[in-house]
């Protein structure tokens, strides 16, 4: 049950009995149980009922005063957001930076955000941190952002790629809440992803499943950032998007489709047509229900959509092609801070709520974004 909690961050108890098999009494006999030992108290926010009697009452686990941070480093961004254990997002910082700001000022821009949201009166009680996927020396970063961070806070820090918690925030909060398998791309600079199947992230046999930047449409294609040939992410990354399109940003882009002019439309067609083939291949291997698309280009919306729909009801070989959601993400520039709070909540070898310490259980350490 109160895994459940954490990682849902509020139930009525027929959600909790649907979520964990146990009886409505049993149920009823733990919460009290809990309730009485503080570990977990009634919702305090309003949940949106049916509009018809009384809506259900809702559990948290107790938040007293701790609270998870999120740092997401961008290529050209850092971003912190603060959230109590509840789900309740405190507040957040946004920094824009140029491509070569060095790792040493990112950090130091994260501890001053961090310092300031965290202040003297909340406790922090673990740090879920993401980095770009495909950035030069990529693991020494993973290990400084861990040391760095981890040195001045003493509380746990994961690191994961940043493309992977935005699909993390989008399926625990966002565009994805309600799926259970979930193919989420991060169409910006770079192009990377996050596959969810049975309501599991899937991460791989080497950890780098959900590359579908690097997915490969024409071997002998231009080459990518990673040395290959005719990767996804070789014609559909921002940059390469804008430039064809002559556009100076997204918004320029949106504008231009607007007055629908012939170029802008040709291009965001060709673009969605693209991720369309490696969705409908996608789709013929695994049979999943649902896509998100989010990062800086997903913001372009129906004619993208439209382009990406059409060609997975025309290639995909799965007989729900045609009923595949496709959604644009919800949760704008905070995803990837907020994917790094959801990571430490599905984290179970980090413990984050109010536990006596009778209740203190040697979990094994969980492999990163399993629950
Ligand atoms: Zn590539």
């Amino acid at each position: 049950m109160l895994d459940l909690l954490r990682v849902q961050g509020s139930a009525s108890r027929a959600q909790i009995a649907e979520g964990t098999g146990l009886s409505r009494a049993t149920i009823s006999a733990i919460t009290a149980n809990l309730r009485r030992s503080g570990l977990i108290v009634r919702s305090d926010t309003a949940v949106e009922g049916s509009g018809v009697g009384r809506t259900p009452e809702h559990l948290t686990l107790n938040p007293g005063s701790r609270v998870i941070v999120g740092v997401e480093f961008s290529h050209t961004r850092v971003t912190v957001v603060v959230s109590d254990v509840t789900h309740r997002v405190l507040g957040s910082k946004v920094r824009e930076h140029d491509h070569d700001e060095p790792w040493e000022r990112r950090l130091g821009t994260a501890i001053g955000f961090i310092d300031a949201l965290v202040g003297a009166t909340l406790t922090l009680i673990a740090i879920g941190s993401g980095v770009p996927g495909a950035i030069s020396g990529r693991s020494g970063v993973v290990d400084r952002v861990e040391q760095c961070l981890g040195d001045r806070y003493r509380v746990p820090v994961r690191v994961e790629n940043n493309a992977r918690l935005a699909g993390l925030a989008e399926f625990s909060w966002g565009a994805g809440k309600d799926m259970q398998d979930l193919v989420y791309l991060r169409l910006s600079e770079g192009v990377g992803g996050l596959l969810i199947v049975d309501d599991e992230p899937r991460l791989g046999n080497t950890d780098s499943a959900g590359e579908f930047g690097h997915v490969c449409i024409d071997p002998n294609g231009p080459v990518c950032r990673c040395a290959n040939r005719g990767c996804l992410e070789a014609y559909v990354g921002l940059g390469t998007v804008l430039a064809r399109a002559d556009a100076a940003s997204v918004g320029e882009l949106i504008e231009a489709l607007d007055r629908a002019e012939p170029r802008a439309l040709a291009v965001t067609t060709d673009a969605g047509a693209r991720i369309g083939l490696v969705l409908a291949n996608t789709c013929s291997i695994l049979d999943i229900s649902s896509v998100v698309l989010g990062g800086a280009l997903a913001q372009v919306g129906d004619q993208l959509v439209r382009a990406v729909r059409q060609m997975v009801v025309r290639h995909a070989y799965s007989g729900g092609a045609e009923q595949l959601r496709i959604r644009t993400a919800e949760l704008g520039n905070l995803d990837g801070a907020l994917g790094g709070v959801a990571l430490v909540l599905r984290d179970r070898s980090i413990p984050v709520g109010f536990r006596p310490k009778a209740m203190t259980s040697t979990t094994q350490r969980g492999k990163a974004l399993t629950a």
